[in-house]
């Protein structure tokens, strides 16, 4: 299995070598030269699989420069019970993303119990491992330096955290995260974890990355990496769960499948792209977006129109408040034909800050031979969506999925089951919940009192070079 560039214009690349580099050469994305397919007969005998032995079946067809028995250990530490556990008991844990059943077509597959409790940790911890070893192996170290709202920074240090020859710099706006966020980052005490308060907003935060990236000689010398949405590694690692989930809700192998998706980054969903393309029997993937609703725009009409951040709105389930979604190349790249001339050409537009329109033979494609179909959520919506879904179902859900209960609504066929992806619990979010149901969301277990823990950051003023002096100090050439 090698890597290529969507853009054309990358050799193509093992498995380890993409994997701690971020976009390719050519301002691309990587992607493998073909997706590996799984008949039905082989299907039916995945089928019964627990969760690690499941994720080696799919993740090894993808990584064919790491010895088998070092991937299998690997995936075999990552996806415990002790991991993913969510305060409850080995019993109950060992199924990682355990299905809550809403009626009988209708249901929710669990993906916050790792130790941020956003569907992050899924594949982050496994990144985690996988940089470690792939480090190891040559003698290399990495410095992560990435911005952060909350979920991809915390899911990023508890990942990387006490990980040999890696170190985690996280930029984050100072005083605008939750009070719980900020206690889930700063209170890691690990000597390789740093956590950068910034006197800025995020959208600061994000220019003094991309400020550091864009300086060729201080990334080479300070060994600068990423492990943001893009990264192969976090996708293959997430189309696991799509199989995970489909086993567990279809009745009979072969049977056609509905996911629900909240959808910023198009990185979760992409994975879900990903497994149907693979084989697996998924009728239609659903696009949940917010009031940033880019994507909910191409999925209806074939547009695809990138906000500046002025264009971009807080809301309130604020880890889908993008209005460029990254990710959405490689699904694009599939759609054209894998024809990276047609695609660089999309993205050149993209990229000057135009995007595109679809051909309407190009749009058929999208909603009936790729079954992708899209809605978009309010405030309001939100409310009613975990308002209801309390009375109803007697189950707590945060604002994410609350966008994806009301996408679920709105295209479900109840002759086919539908599963909504949980992409967080309610305890991340306690005052919207508040809002919605007037209690405080139940908090795992172990989670009581986080935020009077110790806390270990430095605050800084919004300056790429102060920023690179901070680094210089701490990063050992
Ligand atoms: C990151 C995140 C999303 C968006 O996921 P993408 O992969 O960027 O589409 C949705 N909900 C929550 C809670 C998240 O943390």
């Amino acid at each position: 299995m090698r890597y290529i560039s969507t853009r054309g214009g990358m050799a193509p690349q093992a498995f380890s070598d993409i994997l701690l580099g971020g976009l390719a050469p050519d301002g691309g994305l990587s992607i493998p030269e073909t997706y590996p397919q799984f008949d039905l007969a082989q299907l039916q005998a995945l089928a019964g699989l627990n969760y690690r032995d499941l994720a080696f079946a799919v993740i090894s067809r993808f990584v064919d420069d790491i010895p088998a028995a070092d991937l299998k250990a690997l995936i075999d530490k990552t996806y415990t019970p002790a991991v993913y556990c969510n305060g409850r008991s080995k019993a109950q844990s060992e199924h990682i993303t355990p299905l809550i059943k809403l009626d009988n077509t209708l249901f929710i597959q669990e993906l916050s119990n790792g130790p941020t409790l956003a569907f992050k940790d899924m594949a982050m911890q496994l990144l985690g491992n996988l940089f470690e070893y792939v480090l190891n192996q040559r003698g290399e170290q990495v410095n992560i330096v990435g911005a952060t709202s909350g979920d991809t920074g915390s899911a990023a240090e508890y990942a990387m955290r006490g990980k040999h020859g890696v170190n985690v710099f996280m930029l984050s706006p100072y005083g605008k995260m939750s009070p719980f966020q900020r206690a889930q980052m700063f209170s890691l005490q690990d000597a390789n974890i740093f956590n950068l308060s910034v006197k800025g907003f995020f959208d600061a935060c994000q220019d003094i990355v991309k400020a550091i990236n864009n300086d060729a000689a201080f990334k080479a010398q300070y060994k600068i990496g990423a492990v943001n949405s893009i990264n192969w590694g976090r996708i293959v690692a997430q189309v696991v769960y799509y199989f995970k989930g489909y086993f567990s809700a279809a009745k009979t192998v072969g049977d056609p499948v509905d996911f629900v998706v909240p959808s910023g980054n198009f990185g979760n969903i992409c994975a879900g792209h990903i497994a149907r393309q693979m084989g697996l029997p998924i009728r239609r993937l659903i696009v949940a977006t917010n009031e940033n609703d880019v994507l909910d725009e191409f999925f209806k009409t074939g547009g695809y129109f990138p906000r500046g951040v002025d264009k971009t709105y807080e809301t309130t389930s604020p880890s889908m408040d993008i209005s460029k979604a990254s990710n959405l190349e490689r699904f694009v790249f599939d759609l054209v034909g894998r024809d990276s001339n047609k695609l660089a050409e999309l993205w050149r537009s993209v990229d000057k800050g135009e995007g595109f329109k679809l051909s309407e033979s190009e749009f058929a494609l999208l909603h009936d031979t790729y079954g992708f179909r899209s809605e978009a959520s309010t405030h309001a919506d939100r409310i009613a969506s975990i308002r209801e879904v309390f009375d109803k179902y007697g189950v707590q859900i945060d604002p994410h999925t609350a966008d994806g209960y009301k996408a679920a609504k709105a295209h479900r066929d109840s002759n086919v089951v539908t599963v909504i992806m949980e992409t967080a619990l309610p305890a991340k979010f306690e005052d919207t919940m508040r809002e919605a149901l007037g209690i405080n969301p139940a908090r795992p277990a172990g989670l009581a009192g986080l935020e009077q823990l110790p806390q270990r950051f430095d605050a800084l003023e919004a300056d790429a070079e102060a920023i690179k002096a901070y680094l210089r100090e701490r990063i050992a050439v």
